[in-house]
């Protein structure tokens, strides 16, 4: 197998160039046949609520492992409970509301009856049915959706997908130019295989207690073999460049990514943006798009973006809905960082090592590396959670539970 480094230095060289992904074909519009978006519930009426939770394999664990791997163990490792409440639930809300306005102008659009799809508010509303701990917030956002009307009423363009998870691997893509290592759009039957063979690795020890209660050689029951290559929805293969962590539960596994894009559309001037909705209660300024511009789930928006709109992806729109005074609702462009995003492979393969190796070495959760500056420790929104944490140990925790 090649060496990864190899490929970083190809990125590297084509950091500058972001055009790159455009060799993959010429296409005006994504002709991939990308699967429709998670239709988990459907009420009494029949309409459709559609899922705008977190995805399989989301930024949100790596992100805080590259901010922070203690405050990834505190989160991934202990399994406490970080961050706001409020702001997570009303986050929920409003990608709730948006997903269903968005998704029915795209009906409307393709000649297809919206009414498949709850209304924006209705849809509010039965998410709340179905997830009570939101309804002290139904009100506010119901609000806000209202507020966001009146300064959006219109379908911003042609709506071309809604809610729609993707998913990515680290590996070498086989291009008409020759190997390119990467991380790489795949087909979600590619991603839907690697769920399955996980959960089967995850059934295996139950498997194999059942098989020795029956006298059976348990270990006469193999486990799951992961996959070596994965496709591209282009038709292209991925070689997959695996974990490499012997004595880790994931060792020879695929390193994956998965973001669930929260809408696509093509604007009057032809351009494609990825569109990203954040419900905030601070600032809606330009200055807010140029703050997130490193941040990595815009760089795998626009990598997702540069693979599958070859030709027409032009950068990634940040919609800003505030859930306060003075109810700004503002869309603004997130700058580009290519030569960050030629690297972001390289980053995620990385920390996805230093990951594994503080969990093979089996290194004491509270011990993890901790961030040693002012600047990380205390954010734009205040204080990290996990402060407390750091600073007095697990008997914060119990402090933790005694105010509660
Ligand atoms: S307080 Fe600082 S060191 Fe502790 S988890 Fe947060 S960022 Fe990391």
């Amino acid at each position: 197998m090649s060496d990864p480094l190899d490929g970083l230095v190809d990125a590297l060289a084509d950091a500058l160039d972001v055009s790159h992904c455009s060799k993959l074909a010429d296409r005006t519009v994504c002709d991939v046949a990308l699967p429709v978006s998670d239709l988990r519930n459907r009420d009494h009426h029949q309409r459709i609520l559609i899922d705008s939770g977190r995805s399989r394999k989301g930024w949100s664990r790596i992100g805080r492992a590259l901010h922070c791997l203690q405050l990834y163990a505190y989160s991934n490792v202990l399994d406490l409970a970080l961050g706001s409440r409020e702001a997570l639930l009303c986050g929920t809300l409003g990608h709730t509301g948006q997903a269903h306005l968005l998704r029915r102008w795209q009906e409307e659009q393709n000649g297809r009856d919206p009414d498949v799809f709850h209304e924006p508010e209705e849809a509010m509303e039965v998410w709340c049915d179905l997830h009570p701990e939101g309804k002290p917030y139904l009100e506010v956002m119901i609000g806000v959706h209202r507020r966001y009307m009146a300064v959006w009423p219109e379908p911003p363009g042609e709506i071309l997908l809604v809610e729609q998870e993707v998913s990515m691997v680290i590996g070498w893509r086989q291009d008409l130019s020759g190997p390119r290592w990467g991380l790489w759009v795949v087909t979600q039957e590619s991603a839907d295989e690697v769920e399955r063979l996980e959960k089967e690795r995850a059934d295996l020890p139950i498997k194999r207690a059942e098989a020795a209660a029956r006298d059976e050689d348990p270990n006469a029951i193999p486990g799951p073999v992961p996959p070596t290559a994965m496709q591209t929805p282009s038709g292209l293969v991925v070689e997959v460049t695996p974990l490499d962590a012997p004595g880790h539960r994931d060792h020879g596994w695929p390193i994956m990514l998965t973001r669930r894009i929260d809408a696509v559309w093509r604007e009057r001037s032809r351009r494609v943006p990825i569109v990203d909705h954040k419900v905030t209660a601070s600032d809606t300024s330009a200055g807010r798009a140029a703050k997130y511009a490193p941040d990595g789930q815009f760089a795998s928006l626009r990598l997702i973006g540069a693979q599958l709109w070859p030709k027409d992806f032009s950068h990634v729109l940040l919609n800003l809905i505030n859930r306060e005074e003075p109810w700004r609702m503002t869309r603004h462009v997130v700058p580009a960082t290519p030569w960050r995003d030629a690297q972001f492979a390289w980053q995620i393969y990385e920390i996805e090592h230093r990951i594994a190796q503080l969990e093979v070495r089996r290194v004491d959760p509270w011990y993890w590396p901790k961030a040693q500056g002012e600047l990380s420790c205390w954010g734009r929104y205040g204080p990290c959670h996990g402060l407390d944490l750091c600073a007095l140990g697990p008997s914060a925790v119990r402090g933790r539970d005694d105010r509660d």
